[in-house]
């Protein structure tokens, strides 16, 4: 039976896993590793994902995406910053929307984000020999409605089905507390590439309920390296008089040299950042060279105030949770921010505790994806385990004077219905507008507006009989559904809320489509690649017989010129031509081998045979150099 698998879709890198035996573990991707880089490369026509997308970043800095998590489900004045920082084109779409602009077409970042997706799911597809659909995907705690909504929408273009999209800290709680026996409360601290969240659990019994989560969406590693590359082009346009963030190029190398640097300060006191020929001298047109020694105390000086930032969310849920550090018995440490020692340190202080490092950062997540897919398929290995989450927001609706009525506030256990009932402000009012609101700040204009919708036909009535029920509904991957109804005519409008970011049905619709043909034409390309490629490895086995061979040198002669073919054929585009060269050599090549060795047809095919697996794996890099 196919299987369900997790997976965690981070910003900077993604894994998938699946359980095995009552135990979660990580699928390898196609190139070896557990977890791929979440970059999408466009090459012509070609998409390149993961590992191999990021190996080329620098030279094809306008159609490298990566990060794009940060976008997924925004809106454009949301991440404006960010988007000039970006290395390729990131603009407002349509319904102040945000779109990626590459190579002249205008990409949804859910669309990006199905690709990684398709990736992964293709890949663990083949590892564990059959077709997967199903998945559950996670996502920060702190994501709001429409990064859910987006989030699962990826998933759709993708052709998955979203069994559920779950928090990334509850997630790795769930991995933590899997083989642990009596009652704990448990902090998960999760720094990832762009994302901060904190989320306090009590794990006891097989019961893993959520108390409360605060976080920061627009926080993470990334930034830390963004403090790297100012300084560096600060230092460099002190120096040079010009500005390296903007030559996309640069920026690029700029940007990768920071993030090792950094990485390399997680162990090292000091590192050295060489950038050869990173620009020409725009007057005199020589090339100019970056390099620069940082130390661990300069980078912490760097990164001193968004460290700080990581205080308040942290005892906003420990409030939230009405609990005190003390309460505290562990400390998990997720994401892999989290391995930089001042965050560390940071967290010992905030909390008091050493944190715990049992669970692998990087893994933890999608482990606890796959349990929790386990669960929704009734692994019967999983035994009862309850998982109760919380909403991240306060959800209500804009009532007079611009002020929000919160319906469900922060924190409340998931699934969560509730129903409130409204007036309206204005004599014989024939409708009512109402706009659903999420966050914590008492007026609307503050908080971020998920939808609007219109109840119409009110029978005329004075202001204030009207009754209105609005109904708010989270189901359990966190997405809102809200209704409205007025009593006395029973006239009822409702929406699930897809607000003005997230795509519309039918753009959906389009982008599985078009993912899907686009997935076809990718497995032709392959097919093709494959087919040159093993035609290729034989050319190479055939001469290398030619050479060892005691047959006959007119024989010999004979494949020498099949071989001579190999070259246009390759070159050409006609798989016909490619097919008659093929199956012409591997018979002269085995007329050779009996000839010449005394070796029988089987050895020859098989011998052919083995060249294959290496070749498709030859075949998916190729297109990179
Ligand atoms: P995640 O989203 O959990 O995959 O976290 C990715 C972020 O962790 C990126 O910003 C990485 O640069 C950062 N990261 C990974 N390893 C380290 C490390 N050893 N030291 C500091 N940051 C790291």
């Amino acid at each position: 039976m196919p299987k369900a698998v997790g997976i965690d879709l981070g910003t900077t890198n993604s894994v998938i896993a699946v359980m095995e035996g009552g135990k979660p573990e990580v699928i390898v991707n196609a190139e070896g590793g557990r977890t791929t880089p979440s970059v999408v490369a466009y090459k012509g026509e070609e998409r390149l994902v993961g590992q191999i997308a990021k190996r080329q970043a620098a030279l094809n800095p306008k159609a490298t995406l990566y990060e794009v998590k940060r976008f997924i489900g925004r809106r454009w004045d949301e991440v404006k910053e960010e988007a000039a920082r970006s290395p390729f084109t990131v603009k407002e779409g349509p319904s102040g929307s945000v779109r990626i602009e590459v190579n002249g077409q205008d990409l949804a970042p859910e669309q990006v984000s199905a690709e990684v997706l398709r990736k992964l799911v293709a890949d663990a597809s083949a590892k564990v020999g059959t077709g997967i659909k199903d998945v559950v995907i996670t996502v920060p705690a702190y994501f709001d409605n429409s990064q859910r909504e987006a989030t699962r929408q990826a998933g759709e273009i993708a052709g998955l089905n979203v069994l559920r999209v779950i928090n990334e800290p509850t997630a790795a709680a769930l991995a933590y507390g899997l083989e642990r026996k009596g009652n704990e409360t448990v902090l998960v601290f999760d720094l990832g590439g762009g994302t901060f969240d904190v989320t306090i659990l009590e794990l006891g019994e097989g019961v893993f309920e959520v108390r409360s989560t605060a976080g920061d969406t627009h926080l993470g590693g990334a930034d830390f390296d963004h403090r790297i590359v100012d300084w560096l082009a600060g230092e460099f346009q002190k120096e040079h008089n010009f500005d390296l963030r903007k030559d996309p190029q640069a920026l690029q190398r700029l940007i990768e040299s920071a993030e090792r640097a950094k990485i390399e300060l997680s162990s090292a006191t000091e590192t050295t950042l060489s950038l050869p020929f990173i620009t020409f001298d725009p007057e005199t047109r020589t090339p100019l060279h970056l390099e620069r020694t940082l130390s661990r105390a300069k980078f912490e000086e760097l990164i001193g105030d968004l460290l700080k930032r990581v205080r308040e969310p942290v005892q906003q849920a420990l409030r939230d949770a009405k609990l005190s550090p003390n309460d505290i018995n562990e400390v998990i440490l997720v994401g892999g921010s989290t391995r930089v020692p001042s965050v560390k340190r940071i967290v010992k202080d905030i909390v008091g505790k050493e944190p715990n490092e049992s669970v692998n950062p990087d893994e933890a997540v999608a482990l606890g994806a796959a349990v929790q897919a386990g669960i929704i398929t009734g692994d019967a290995n999983l035994g009862d385990i309850v998982l109760v989450d919380v909403t991240p927001l306060t959800l209500g609706v804009e009532v007079k004077g611009g002020m929000v009525a919160p319906l469900i506030t922060r924190n409340t256990t998931v699934p969560a219905k509730k129903t409130e009932v409204f007036t309206t402000a204005e004599n014989n009012q024939p409708g009512v507008e109402i706009n659903v609101v999420q966050g914590e700040r008492p007026m609307t204009v503050d908080n971020k507006s998920l939808g609007r919708f219109k109840l119409e036909g009110i029978p005329p009535m004075p202001a204030g009989r009207p009754q209105i029920e609005v109904t708010f509904d989270i189901d359990a991957n966190g997405i809102l559904h809200v209704t409205a109804k007025e009593k006395s005519s029973g006239k009822e409008s409702s929406i699930r809320i897809e607000n003005t970011t997230t795509l519309d049905k039918s753009e959906v619709e389009r982008m599985v489509r078009e993912a899907e043909q686009n997935a076809a034409a990718d497995k032709a390309r392959r097919e093709k690649i494959e087919k040159r490629n093993n035609l290729d490895s034989l050319r190479v086995q055939a001469l290398q017989q030619i050479e060892e061979s005691q047959a006959e040198q007119s024989l010999k002669d004979r494949v020498k010129a099949v071989t001579d073919e190999v070259e246009g054929a390759i070159a050409g585009d006609d798989d016909a031509q490619i097919a008659d060269v093929q199956k012409r050599l591997e018979e002269a090549l085995r007329e050779l081998m009996q000839a010449g060795s005394g070796q029988d047809q089987g050895q020859g095919a098989q011998a052919q045979g083995k060249t294959q697996p290496d070749d498709v794996i030859d075949a998916d890099f190729k297109p990179a150099d």
